[in-house]
C-alpha cells in the first residue's frame, strides 16, 4: 500500500510520495511528511549483503511508494554511477579511531550530491506520473553546497529549468567559483546581498505566492524545490545510514544489533533528520548528535527548550551550516509531538516572535557544538595522529563529539557524518593543519593541500580557477520575486 503524505501545518489534503515530490512544499507553508514512518520489511541482516544500489532501492521503496519496481530502479541506477569515484558510494574511513561516513565522492564533493543525483530522475519520474506537461523550475537557495549539486543534477536535463540563489558573502571561494562556472542552457546562478536565511525565506514564499503561481503556471511553468524541504531530497539520505551500518559491522566494529551512534554536522537539519527516519525505521541506533558551528541556535535549542533566531548570524569556515532557521527541524516536530497544531503554533511563534518554545528529549537528539578554534584543533590533531584530512564541516562533527563523549561518558560507537571534501575548503583546512598558511589564496590552497595529504585533488575541482565565469549576476534580497518573473518573461 503506498503511503500518503501531509503537511505538518494541518492542511488535511493527502498526497502520494510523488505528488509531494513535485508540489516540494504544501500550500499552507508546511513540509510533507509520510503519514507514519514505515518499518523495514526485510530482514536487518540482508543489509550486509547489498551494494549501495540495492540498499537504496529496499528503503526508497518504503518511503516513495507510489513508483513503480521499474521506475525506482531506473531512477537509482542513473543516479549512482560513474559520477561518483567509487563503487561503494559513500566509503566507511577509520582514522584517529574514529570512524568517518565519507559522503563526498560525488561530482560536487559534498554530500549533497547523493540525494541530488537521484533528485532530477525522481522529479522527472514523478512528473509523468503525475501528468505534470509544465516546464518544472527549481529554485534553490543555498548556503553553498546545494547549489553546485543541484545545477549539476539538473543542467540539461530537459524539461527543467534551475534557479539558484547563494549569499554573495556567505560561500567559500571554492564554493561561489564551482557555481558561478556552471555550465548548461537551463542553468541561472545568482548572488544576493543577504544571508542563507534571508535566501531561503524568500524562495518559501515564493512557493506558497498563489497569484505568482496561477501567473506561471499560464506559461507554463510549475515551481518545485530542490532544497531539503522536499521529501525527494530527503529520503536517499536515510539510506546511508543503514551503509554505514553495514560497514561497521562488516570491518568488525561492531556486532550485528548493536547500536551506534552518528554525529552529524547540521545546518539545515536535513541531514540528521534523515538519520531519524533511519532510526525510526528499524536501525539500531543509540544517539544522534546534532553538531552546530558557532551559529548554535540548534545547540541552545535543545539544552534549553527554547529556540531563538534573535541573535547575530556569524560568518564561519564552514559556510554550510551557517544557518539560523533550520527548516527540517519541523518536521522532527511534527513527529515527536504527533501534531500539526503544535507545529503551525510554533511556526507562527518564530515568525512573529523570532522563537519558540519546546522540550526535545535526548532520546531523540542531543545537541553539542563546536567553537571556530575547536573544529580547527581538531582538523590539526586528526591530521597529526593519522595523516588523515577532515573538511572544515566535519571537524565541527569531530569536535562536538569529543566533547559530548567527554561529558556523557558514552563509549558506544560512533560514526561521524563526513559531509565535504577537504579540497573544497582548502585554504581554512591549511591555516588549521599549520598556522603559516595563513591569508594564502583559497585556489593555490587545493595544490598545498594535495602535498600535505596523500589523496590526490578530485577532478571536479582541479584547475576550477581557470574556468569562464558564465553567472554574474549580483542583486537585492528583496528582488528576488521580479527577478524569477524578468528571467522566465525572458527565458
Ligand atoms: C549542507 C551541508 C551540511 C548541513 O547539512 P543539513 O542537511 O543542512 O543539516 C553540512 N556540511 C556540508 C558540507 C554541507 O554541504
Amino acid at each position: 500500500m503506498a503511503i500518503k503524505f501531509k503537511s505538518t501545518r494541518g492542511d488535511k489534503t493527502l498526497i502520494t510520495a510523488s505528488q509531494a515530490i513535485v508540489k516540494g512544499i504544501s500550500d499552507d507553508g508546511g513540509l510533507y511528511v509520510p503519514c507514519f514512518i514505515p518499518k523495514i520489511d526485510f530482514k536487518l541482516e540482508k543489509i550486509l549483503e547489498m551494494s549501495y544500489k540495492e540498499l537504496a532501492y529496499e528503503v526508497l521503496k518504503l518511503i516513495i511508494s507510489d513508483f513503480s519496481e521499474e521506475e525506482l530502479k531506473y531512477c537509482i541506477d542513473n543516479a549512482y554511477d560513474k559520477k561518483f569515484d567509487t563503487d561503494l558510494i559513500a566509503p566507511l574511513k577509520e582514522a584517529a579511531g574514529e570512524y568517518f561516513l565519507e559522503l563526498f565522492h560525488g561530482k560536487t564533493l559534498a554530500f549533497k550530491d547523493i540525494a541530488l543525483s537521484i533528485l532530477p530522475y525522481l522529479l522527472k519520474t514523478a512528473a509523468r506520473k503525475n501528468g505534470v506537461s509544465e516546464e518544472i523550475v527549481i529554485l534553490t537557495a543555498t548556503s553553498g553546497d546545494t547549489g553546485k549539486a543541484a545545477l549539476e543534477g539538473f543542467a540539461d536535463v530537459e524539461g527543467t529549468k534551475i534557479i539558484v540563489f547563494f549569499p554573495e558573502k556567505g560561500v567559500s571561494p571554492v564554493q561561489k567559483m564551482q557555481m558561478v562556472t556552471q555550465t548548461g542552457n537551463n542553468t541561472c546562478v545568482v548572488g544576493i546581498k543577504g544571508n542563507f536565511d534571508d535566501a531561503q525565506t524568500a524562495v518559501k514564499q515564493i512557493f506558497t505566492d498563489k497569484s505568482l503561481n496561477l501567473e506561471l503556471k499560464d506559461k507554463g511553468y510549475v515551481f518545485s524545490s530542490a532544497n531539503s524541504i522536499n521529501i525527494g531530497r530527503l529520503a536517499p539520505q536515510i539510506v546511508y545510514y543503514f551503509y554505514a551500518y553495514a560497514q561497521m559491522v562488516k570491518n568488525n566494529s561492531i556486532n550485528f544489533g548493536d547500536k551506534i551512534n552518528f554525529t552529524v554536522p547540521t545546518g539545515n537539519f536535513g541531514d540528521i533528520l534523515a538519520g531519524y527516519y533511519a532510526k525510526e525505521m528499524g536501525l539500531p541506533v543509540d544517539k544522534l548528535i546534532c553538531a552546530s558551528n558557532d551559529n548554535k541556535v540548534l545547540y541552545d535549542f535543545f539544552k534549553t527548550g527554547t529556540y531563538n533566531t534573535n541573535r547575530e548570524f556569524l560568518v564561519t569556515a564552514s559556510p554550510s551550516m551557517d544557518i539560523l532557521i533550520s527548516s527540517n527541524l519541523e518536521r522532527l516536530l511534527y513527529h515527536i509531538s504527533g501534531n500539526s497544531e503544535t507545529t503551525k503554533n510554533l511556526m507562527d511563534d518564530l515568525a512573529k516572535n523570532k522563537k519558540y518554545k519546546f522540550t526535545v528529549s535526548e532520546s531523540y537528539i542531543v545537541g553539542e557544538y563546536a567553537a571556530e578554534a575547536e573544529s580547527f584543533d581538531g582538523i590539526k590533531e586528526v591530521y597529526e595522529k593519522s595523516g588523515y584530512v577532515m573538511d572544515t564541516h566535519t571537524a565541527v562533527a569531530y569536535a562536538s563529539y569529543k566533547k559530548y563523549k567527554k561529558e556523557f561518558n558514552d563509549n558506544t560507537k560512533n560514526v561521524i557524518i563526513s559531509t565535504a571534501s577537504p579540497y573544497k575548503f582548502a585554504k581554512d583546512v591549511c591555516r588549521a593543519i599549520d598556522l603559516k598558511y595563513d591569508g594564502i589564496d583559497p585556489f593555490e590552497a587545493i595544490g598545498i593541500l594535495s602535498g600535505i595529504w596523500k589523496e590526490k585533488i578530485p577532478a571536479p575541482i582541479d584547475g576550477i580557477n581557470s574556468r569562464a565565469i558564465s553567472h554574474k549576476n549580483v542583486i537585492e534580497k528583496d528582488d528576488i520575486k521580479n527577478f524569477i518573473k524578468d528571467y522566465l518573461e525572458h527565458a
